[in-house]
């Protein structure tokens, strides 16, 4: 066995010097691979990221780095099959890889969706609404958000060497930011292979990504404040190289992912012979044993009512008792290996930690059966339940983390001992309650949510298409408090923006359209020659703005309306009961009359470049329209997004509706679909 596992530095695989570790299969002990990346010039790493990657990236829009991450997460998806024969050496069975290399590819394609619905096809993110900071709005702010100039230093833990790496990478890459990955040593053979076919893919632009398979050297006395490091791992890890004295003098961001003694909630309606009893039963069961328990939002902590603790023993005892355990190649098996020998060994250590105060109920030996498999060379254990009688007063079994599959039940006597149960976690990724009381849910999650980052509430009425209570998805926020780490990944943009700088500008309103690429109130509004709906995508400009002849909104208007559409509400068709209402003198026009008018004055009916109207944004209806008042409408183009590719782009509105005293009655943004120029020469 003289394979090394490459190092992929400044865009060339290369072995690192001397003999490294030797890394074993998880299930016959036999050796894989070396690792190593002694002689590695980390400095360069480090340059080459940010002036050859982060370049690169830069280059390209959210958009344009949006439709790379689906390109890779389409190439990745064609050579699967391949990750999936390797991952059984990890120990994983088919569906604990599924998550690993399935669920990390479809980040990739979420965050590539995301990316391209929910922010610009451009280099700057605006980050919220403009700040009105001047009496007349001649000087004004935005908040925007630009890529750091730097390299993203991603360490990960062994349990998730596809997703681990994937999950950080796609809102890295979606930020502009190259990546510098850093995969734990034991299983870093998976992480390579991919990372070995993401090169081969050929989508990615140079010096985007660099792997370093074994010690990151002095790679963080380089560090600077334009980089961040994204860290997976224990809590001790974490805490060692936060305290690096370069990331603490350069200010270096760090977000750490840590251990986690994750909690499930039993609720007090939840008794034997519910479906939520079962479902509970099923879901601890899952979470024990999926990727063998070493899944970092695996429930470690069954809180559950002290009244049904005897028959919730005897339920999990049954239900663990049916887990099959061997070689996860083998279809028979439901239960694969630990990822290592060493983790083995380190999970009896916990469990004997977690005995002084609590009872081993099923499990815990070492004489179990073997599928296809030799308990002498593979690191199998068996699923381990424990029961701890005085909870409260327990401490290892809140802080002591046996990363496999071991468990522990905490009998409460109330909610707020439930509550005080899970808070000991001391800060937790994910918590669980399984109830059919939304009052107990609400009481539980609000008692609980400071100490969470994730809460997943689970009945028979979601059962079916619950993601479970250990599934992190590219959506939402994966991370927690305390323990935990104190990070935030994923999250959908929120990821994203934690690779970029957010800066306030401060400026004209001329001067921050130009910078955010979004039409500000009090920048200048062009007369665009013709009515903007004659023109195509390209042609149209940031403040091209149409100002509308005035239309008298008629009594008769208003009780055609009512009539025409139904909406009879007593505002429009009962003078004497509108008065009543302290926002009315009287019979007043509907909010949807004005908008329906408004349209009629600013469309342009001919056959042109605008395809449709897809819907209004931020509306307020701002005063009141009386019968006899005249309207007109101000329409300015305020933002532009191509949808590359298709034939069109969005555009954006602001829309703002006067009376006869130029008072604002109603604002808003109209969004349209408008045609290229190469779309619009097709069908015209
Ligand atoms: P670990 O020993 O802390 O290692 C984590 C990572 O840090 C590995 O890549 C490791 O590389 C690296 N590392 C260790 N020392 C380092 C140093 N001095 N400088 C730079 N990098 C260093 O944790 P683990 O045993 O792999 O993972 C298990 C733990 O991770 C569990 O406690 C689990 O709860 C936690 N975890 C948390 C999450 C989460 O999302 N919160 C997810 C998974 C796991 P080497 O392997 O080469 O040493």
């Amino acid at each position: 066995m003289n394979i090394k596992l490459g190092n992929l530095v400044q865009d060339q695989w290369i072995e690192g010097d001397g003999d490294g570790n030797i890394l074993t299969n998880a299930v016959n002990g036999e050796p894989l691979a070396k690792i190593t990346s002694a002689g590695l010039d980390f400095s360069s790493i480090l340059h080459h990221a940010r002036s050859v990657g982060g370049a690169n990236l830069r280059k390209r829009t959210f958009h344009e780095r949006a439709e790379m991450l689906k390109e890779l997460a389409k190439y990745l998806m064609e050579h699967k099959e391949e990750f999936y024969a390797l991952s059984a050496a990890t120990g994983a069975t088919r569906a604990d890889s599924w998550v690993d290399i399935d669920g990390g590819i479809s980040t990739l394609f979420v965050y590539s969706g995301k990316g391209r619905r929910e922010m610009p096809n451009d280099h700057v993110y605006l980050d919220g609404p403009p700040e009105q900071i001047s009496k007349n709005g001649t000087f004004t702010a935005q908040h925007i958000f630009t890529p750091k100039l730097g390299a993203a230093v991603h360490i990960n833990a062994f349990n998730f060497p596809c997703w681990g790496m994937l999950e950080k990478l796609a809102p890295t890459l979606l930020a502009g930011v190259p990546a510098i990955i850093k995969p734990a040593s034991s299983t870093a053979y998976l992480t390579e292979l991919m990372v070995r076919r993401m090169i081969t893919s050929g989508v990615l632009p140079d010096g985007a990504i660099q792997l370093i398979c074994g010690s990151v050297g002095d790679l963080f006395e380089h560090l600077n404040c334009q980089d961040t490091i994204a860290f997976t791992g224990s809590k001790n890890t974490a805490e060692f190289l936060q305290q690096h004295p370069q990331v603490v003098s350069e200010s270096v961001a760090f977000t750490a992912e840590t251990d986690s003694l994750n909690s499930s909630i039993l609720g007090p309606d939840a008794v034997p012979g519910t479906p939520e009893f079962d479902l509970y039963v099923k879901e601890v069961t899952r979470e024990m044993t999926s990727k063998a328990g070493q899944k970092c939002t695996a429930i470690r902590r069954i809180i559950a009512p002290a009244a049904v603790t005897a028959e919730l023993i005897e339920a999990l005892s049954a239900a663990l008792g049916k887990i099959r355990i061997g070689n996860p190649a083998n279809e028979n098996v439901h239960m694969g290996a630990l990822a290592s020998q060493g983790q083995r060994a380190e999970v009896r250590s916990r469990v004997a930690d977690l005995s002084h105060e609590a009872d081993v109920v099923f499990g815990g030996t070492e004489d179990f059966d073997l599928i296809d498999a030799d308990a002498t060379k593979g690191a199998f254990v068996m699923p381990t339940l424990l029961h701890c009688e005085q909870p409260l007063t327990s401490h290892s079994v809140h802080s002591v983390e046996a990363f496999g599959p071991v468990s522990t039940i905490l009998p409460y006597e109330n909610i707020d001992e439930a509550i005080e149960l899970s808070r000991l976690g001391e800060g937790s990724l994910a918590g669980s309650i399984i109830t059919n009381d939304n009052s107990v849910a609400r009481q539980l999650v609000l008692g609980t949510a400071a100490f969470h980052g994730r809460m997943v509430v689970i009945n028979r009425h979601c059962a079916a298409e619950s993601t479970g209570h250990g599934s992190p998805l590219p959506h939402l926020v994966h991370g927690g408090p305390g323990r935990a780490g104190g990070g935030e990944e994923m999250g959908g943009i929120r990821g994203v923006l934690h690779y970029m700088q957010r800066t306030a500008v401060q400026g004209s309103p001329q001067t921050l359209t130009a910078i955010g690429h979004r039409w500000i109130r009090g920048a200048d509004q062009n007369d665009p020659g013709q009515h903007p709906f004659r023109k195509t995508f390209e042609q149209l400009e940031l403040g091209d703005t149409l100002i509308t002849d005035a239309r008298e909104v008629t009594l008769e208007d208003i009780e055609h309306f009512a009539e025409f559409t139904g909406d009879k509400f007593y505002a429009h068709t009962d003078e004497e009961a509108a008065a009543r209402n302290p926002f009315f003198e009287g019979r007043v026009a509907h909010g949807y009359l004005i908008l329906s008018f408004a349209a009629g004055l600013f469309v342009d009916p001919d056959f042109g470049p605008v395809l449709a109207n897809y819907g209004v944004d931020d509306l307020r209806f701002a005063q009141p329209v009386n019968y006899g008042d005249t309207l007109k409408v101000r329409l300015c183009c305020k933002q532009k997004t191509l949808r590359a590719g298709t034939g069109y782009g969005e555009v954006r509105w602001d829309s703002e509706v006067t009376n006869q005293n130029e008072e604002v009655v109603a604002q808003y943004d109209v969004l349209t679909m408008v045609a290229t120029d190469e779309h619009w020469a097709s069908v015209n």
